[in-house]
């Protein structure tokens, strides 16, 4: 059945009512290409979180922002000692990115806890939504920080150094960003860097994490299908790499006396290309290349470039890394230039739990909706969850693919239906 013979369905979300909040959310940091900017804890983003609330207030969806700046609303359960379920996404953006990409889950969220209360169902267990702080790392480069504080992946202090190190563009530092945040008054004043184990929550308090999310890609625009059902999500390594040379005057330094840092990196990037070619399953993305000096006239004597790699699959995907770091040494070697390559992050794949995905399946046939599974190459905060609890994502057809832009876009007939196979997957997790 098309997604497009909407009104056929009989959805029991109020698909108008989600979407008009989508649009709402989405003037907050937009700019004129119709690019929505709001990257964590910016003037927007703060002013995004204040709308969020206002929004889980008039809902009486009793919020509550937790040390790393997670937003919750919830419905309390008739048992609320019983592990919770939790709806989650997040509310930041990329630089110029959509008004989709995050935002849809958690207001789908909303949805359904709305939607629980006019049928005045109180389920037995909890029920929460929660924006999750800066899963998209666009202004510190440090991403996944509201989940790594929920799930307490690598302790609060571990966080809490790497958060002192990681700064903005203007040099701020995350730590103290997030220190001018807590002073925004009510519900900010939650927020402690200083006490980010406050922030953990315990193994046998949840039950189980779903998310939906734009699938940033064209594999159900493809099958020309509105919904798909997540089977797992690419682990990634990122990692930042120095090579130094030495500059010179690009007119008196003969060839051989060179050691071009920017040649050296250029080789190293085009056998990164090759490794993951190579490889059948790993990608890998040099993004971000920063030339020093950074003079036409100048032999460039420094070059820092990111690399990114994710493969759904963890062996593969770690013998690539070895394999780039390997033959980036040897390069270096090679040209008598130094490199050193700094690890920043490393996530493994996650697999979405069966549970999970049977009740989103039962969900689509319910509906009826077609069944259809696929991965995601894409990292999201369910694969930081997917340490703590049973994970579940469901993806809703992008068009053309195109995400982190402002052409980003899901139809309202997408969302809607999204949105109920959410809720009626909610229900049977609840
Ligand atoms: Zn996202």
């Amino acid at each position: 059945m098309e997604a497009n013979n909407i009104e056929s369905l009989h959805l029991t979300i109020n698909g108008k009512r989600l979407w008009n909040q989508l649009m709402d959310l989405g003037k907050i940091g937009e700019e004129d290409n119709g690019g929505v900017t709001r990257t964590s804890l910016d003037q927007k983003d703060i002013e995004a979180r204040k709308w969020f609330l206002n929004l889980l207030e008039q809902a009486d969806l009793s919020p509550y922002m937790d040390a790393a700046g997670n937003i919750f609303g919830q419905i309390i359960g008739k048992n609320p000692e019983l592990p919770a379920v939790l709806i989650g996404s997040h509310l930041d953006t990329v630089n110029s990115g959509g008004c989709f990409d995050g935002a849809m889950g958690v207001l789908m969220g909303v949805e359904v806890l709305c939607t629980l209360k006019e049928k005045g169902i109180q389920p037995e267990r909890t029920i929460k939504v929660v924006s999750l702080t800066d899963e998209e790392g666009a202004r510190f480069d440090y991403a996944f920080v509201g989940s790594t504080a929920l799930v307490g992946t690598e302790g609060a202090d571990k966080l809490k150094e790497n958060l002192a190190a990681a700064t903005d563009k203007e040099g701020i530092s995350y730590l103290e960003v997030m220190r001018q945040a807590s002073l925004e008054g009510e519900y900010f004043n939650q927020i402690n860097p200083d006490r980010l184990e406050l922030a953990q929550v315990r193994e046998k308090d949840v039950k189980a994490y779903i998310e939906v999310h734009i699938e940033q890609g064209k594999v159900l625009e493809n099958e020309d299908l509105a919904v798909g059902i997540v089977t797992g999500i690419s682990g990634g390594e990122w990692a930042e790499v120095t090579i130094t040379g030495e500059a010179g005057h690009a007119g008196t330094t003969w060839m051989n006396e060179r050691k071009d840092a920017l040649t050296a990196a250029a080789e190293c990037i085009l056998e990164i290309e090759k490794i993951a070619q190579d490889s059948s399953g790993s990608v890998a993305t040099v993004g971000k290349l920063e030339v020093k000096p950074g003079s036409s006239n100048v032999i460039p004597g420094r070059v820092d470039f990111t690399l990114d790699v994710r493969d759904i699959d963890n062996e593969r995907r770690e013998n690539t890394i070895a394999k780039i770091y390997d033959s980036i040494r040897a390069i270096a070697a090679d040209r008598g230039l130094r490199c050193e390559i700094r690890p920043v992050q490393s996530l493994a794949s996650v697999m979405s739990s069966p549970s999970v995905m049977k009740a989103v399946k039962d969900s689509l046939q319910e509906i009826p909706y077609p069944v259809y599974e696929l991965p995601s190459g894409a990292a999201h905060d369910a694969m930081v969850l997917g340490e703590l609890t049973d994970i579940g994502m469901i993806f809703i057809r992008s068009k053309s693919g195109i995400s982190h832009h402002p052409d980003e876009w899901s139809s309202f007939e997408d969302v809607a239906l999204g949105c109920e196979v959410l809720y009626r997957t909610t229900l049977k997790l609840l």
